[in-house]
């Protein structure tokens, strides 16, 4: 949901019976993912009150109230605050009432007497759904970042307007509802979910697929983008492509999350498969996740098609050193970045803001190194140790315990804090927009190698610039995963699979020749590394574009 802090939902109820807020209240405590936030006012004007002092995701509103009565209560919310889905609560002789509410523009309406908890929840949630898919599907501020990071190298580097006209959106977007039933029987959710394919030029799309309760159309788009630009900068065959599901899959079983991921699987098929369009793992997804799409897409075909996903497991036709490939990818850059900043990596210490594939993989590789790791985090918490953390320690105390919260081998900092450490190697291996106009300048590395996609905003770079951090731009920094991907694709087509020795030598070469030509673009010209990256990426495509021609 498209809350402020993620997985919260913050709910204001204006009702003036104290048994029905009682019992709202305790419906909604059971729950925990989503985790609600409630506020509730008698009045209307207590409401409207509180709608203007703070950021609320629904309304609950019960229409016949101390100082307002009927159609007149919706009215007067729905004008107070126009982008706030509302909710209707009525008795049961007021339902007509209720349903012109709906006509008028509510969301939904509740009976009173009929309320449980999963009436409840459902009903905000497709509320809050439905009012984002409206207003908000292309119109995030990802994608904003997305197209204005594009534009900015397509100014520099003198881009021809039409094919900059071309690339600003995507070529195919495919937009699906899908049902899927939970382990509850009875219970049948119905969620959103998203494949988009940015270029069809370059040859099939490649790109990930991610389960978040954030996920929308803008969202996946602005990851279709980078993903163009990060396969041309590479040199892979491939086009950008992103996929997701608006859900937050750390609240499902895997019972659940096999039927949401096979469901999702049959309704992208028609533009899926080993030469048009190849999903891999991302955020909220994993092997188990590919695994399934691969069985549903060859149940669908009726005989084994491996190539249609990487990042699956091995034995399914995986390449061997995919799991760990984005994590390597980045600590290959480090080191190129560290030789030309000359840099003595076992004298550096490093913070990784993220600990799940790429950040855990990423801080391993570096401590093997001798690089100090300072301090790490997950969604839960930081962990910082000046003196040196121990990751084989971390990453069982995360097998064990899922997430680092309770570590106790350091001290507990913030998200916000742990980015701020005085360190020289950052890497945000989390969320997207991390490091913004906010915080830039309290930024203290030498060296910013940036494994998760988006997490610097373009004021930031600006900031960090200025400032002289090196930065390893996200195309470039988290580029072994789609590497190794290839690899896997490769394999698969051709039946041949190779070592691991293989594999993360010719990782090696492709990302060495990817920062040097990165480096050399930006030093000859003075660009920024993200300018210098994305141009090789966008150069590439343009010409492969203007060598295809037009059709018809
Ligand atoms: N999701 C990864 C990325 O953002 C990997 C994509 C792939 O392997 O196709 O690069």
């Amino acid at each position: 949901m498209n809350t402020s802090s993620g997985n919260t939902v913050k709910v204001l109820l204006i009702e003036d019976n104290p048994i029905h807020v009682g019992l709202v209240k305790t419906l909604l405590s059971e729950s925990k993912s989503p985790f609600f936030q409630l506020q509730y006012a008698g009045t209307l004007q207590a409401g409207l009150n509180q709608l203007d002092a703070a950021a609320v995701d629904v309304v609950l509103l019960d229409l016949t109230l101390p100082d307002s009565e009927d159609l007149d209560t919706f009215i007067r919310v729905r004008s107070f605050a126009p982008t706030v889905p509302i909710v209707i609560v009525t008795g049961l002789d007021d339902v007509k009432l209720a349903a012109k509410a709906v006509e008028a523009g509510a969301q939904d309406y509740l009976v009173k007497t009929q309320l449980s908890r999963t009436s409840l929840i459902r009903s905000m949630r497709y509320a809050i759904e439905r009012t984002r898919v409206r207003d908000a599907e292309w119109d995030s501020p990802m994608f904003r970042l997305a197209q204005r990071q594009f534009l900015k190298a397509a100014q520099f580097m003198g881009l021809d307007d039409n094919i900059r006209q071309r690339l600003l959106f995507p070529q195919r977007t495919l937009v699906v509802t899908l049902p899927f039933r939970r382990d509850h029987y009875t219970e049948v959710e119905t969620v959103f979910g998203y494949r988009v394919q940015h270029i069809l030029t370059m040859g099939p799309t490649k790109g990930g697929i991610r389960y978040h309760q954030d996920v929308s159309l803008g969202e996946v788009s602005a990851l279709a983008m980078w993903m163009s630009w990060k396969c041309a900068l590479v040199h892979l065959p491939f086009g950008g492509a992103k996929g997701g599901v608006r859900i937050d899959p750390t609240g499902l079983t895997s019972h659940e999350l096999q039927r949401l991921t096979r469901r999702f699987a049959t309704e992208i098929s028609p533009i899926i498969g080993p030469d048009k369009d190849i999903p891999a793992p991302d955020m909220g997804t994993n092997e188990r996740v590919m695994a399934w799409i691969m069985d549903t897409y060859s149940q669908e075909k009726g005989y084994t098609v491996p190539a249609v996903v990487t990042g699956k497991p091995l034995v399914l036709g995986g390449a061997r050193g995919r799991n760990e490939a984005t994590g390597r990818g980045v600590v290959y850059l480090i080191q190129e970045a560290a030789k030309h900043l000359k840099m003595n990596l076992s004298e550096c210490t490093a913070v990784v803001q993220g600990f799940g594939n790429v950040g855990s993989h990423a801080a391993l590789f570096l401590s093997e190194l001798g690089v100090k790791l300072i301090g790490v985090s997950d969604a839960t918490t930081g962990v910082y140790n000046r003196h040196g953390l121990s990751i084989p320690s971390l990453l069982e105390y995360v097998a064990q315990n899922r997430f680092l919260e309770g570590y106790p081998e350091g001290d507990h900092i913030s998200n916000e804090e742990l980015l701020e450490l005085k360190c020289d190697i950052l890497v945000p291996a989390a969320l997207q927009n991390q490091i913004t106009a906010e915080n830039a300048d309290r930024i203290q590395c030498k060296l910013l190698a940036e494994g998760a996609n988006g997490p610097t905003t373009l004021e930031a770079d600006e900031v960090l610039n200025e400032k002289g951090v090196f930065i390893l731009p996200d195309i470039l920094a988290n580029a072994g995963g789609v590497t190794v991907s290839y690899f896997e694709w490769v394999q698969d087509t051709q039946n041949y699979m190779w070592t691991l020795d293989e594999v993360n030598q010719r990782l090696k070469s492709i990302l060495q020749d990817a920062f040097r030509r990165t480096l050399n673009r930006a030093q000859k010209n003075q660009f920024d590394m993200r300018t210098a990256a994305m141009i090789e990426g966008v150069e590439r495509v343009a010409q492969a574009k203007l060598a295809r021609g037009l059709y018809p």
